[in-house]
């Protein structure tokens, strides 16, 4: 049973990291942004509502944020582990999900530099189908805008233009990166070089779960 938290910048790799992490852990991957896509994406009032904000590269509010995440944490497939993705992102929803009662084993930092994550989200292509990500430099599929996986369409995420990426940051610099003084704090933090190849930063992972 484990439940881990990535903490990273948007494009540190922590969805790619958190998809392999799931396969191997045998656990559930929790990810607030996938959610928050796929309610936009049906057209709930929660959708069209986080739409807003995801679109200008801001955050959804921690009340609408804190309760999916919980309905989610509820339901029986989570009993055996998680992998909490992009939640929580300010120190309103860690002092939620703390208030909860959900306890975490370890917090994993997806450690990038800024220069690199403006290059890699810029590049950025999502399955429609599958959620499995892409590069059109570092990650290419074999062929151009299908999913070697599927075969489904390759799509830019609507707030991977320059203009939302630069918002994003600016956003996990102020909002989230608080939260890493508050996991070292608890003793749960452990930091990853977010750089190089998905394989080589998941083995760093798993060094430090203590499972390489
Ligand atoms: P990234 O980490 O690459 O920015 P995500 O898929 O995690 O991508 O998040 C995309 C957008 O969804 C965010 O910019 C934000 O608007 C919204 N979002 C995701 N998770 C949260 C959260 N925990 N709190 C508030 N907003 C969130
Ligand atoms: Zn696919």
């Amino acid at each position: 049973m484990v439940r881990l938290l990535l903490l990273g910048g948007p494009g540190s790799g922590k969805g790619t990291q958190a998809k392999r992490l799931v396969d191997l852990l045998s656990v559930i991957q929790v990810s607030t942004g996938d959610m928050l896509r796929e309610a936009k994406a049906a057209g709930t009032p929660l959708g069209m509502q986080a739409a807003e904000h995801m679109n200008a590269g801001t955050l959804v509010p921690d009340e609408i944020v804190n309760g999916i995440v919980q309905q989610r944490l509820a339901r029986p497939d989570c009993g055996n582990g998680f992998i909490l993705d992009g939640y929580p992102r300010t120190l309103g929803q860690a002092q939620a999900l703390e208030e909860a009662g959900v306890t975490l084993d370890g917090v994993i930092l997806v450690d990038v530099p800024d220069d690199l994550l403006v290059e890699r989200l810029t590049g950025r292509q999502t399955c429609s189908a599958c959620g499995q990500m892409y590069h059109r430099t570092y990650q290419p599929p074999a062929q151009e805008g299908r999913c070697d996986r599927c075969g489904g369409e390759l799509v830019t995420r609507s707030d991977d233009n320059e203009a939302t990426v630069r918002e994003r940051l600016r956003v996990y610099r102020d909002q989230t990166e608080p939260l890493i003084g508050w996991y070292v704090a608890k003793g749960l933090l452990k930091r990853v070089d977010g750089q190089g190849a998905p394989d080589e930063v998941l083995k760093r992972i798993l060094t430090q779960l203590g499972r390489g």
